[in-house]
């Protein structure tokens, strides 16, 4: 499983995902985070043979979840999102 940071807009500040204090929140993030880890886990470029990097996603104040990463080429962004599904 690959390593996932969240962080989420918390009163206009973006905060990590273990520092939310409401617990169900916390565990909702930590969730969705494992998830996205697991499904880019097998996620390779078919040429180069890397798995995406530093992998976040950002929860904004309204609920939307935005992924960002790092990748060696569009190859692999599509790897990537294919993966997502
Ligand atoms: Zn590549």
């Amino acid at each position: 499983m690959l390593p996932v940071k969240v962080t989420i807009d918390v009163q206009g500040r973006t905060m990590a995902a273990e520092k939310v204090q409401n617990a169900t929140v916390r565990a909702a993030l930590t969730k969705m985070g494992k998830e996205i880890g697991s499904k880019l886990a097998t996620a390779r470029c078919p040429e180069h043979g890397q798995t995406p990097t530093d992998v976040r996603v950002h929860v904004s104040a309204s609920g939307d979840a935005d992924l960002k990463y790092e990748s060696c080429c569009e190859k692999l962004r599509g790897v990537v999102g294919k993966a997502l599904g």
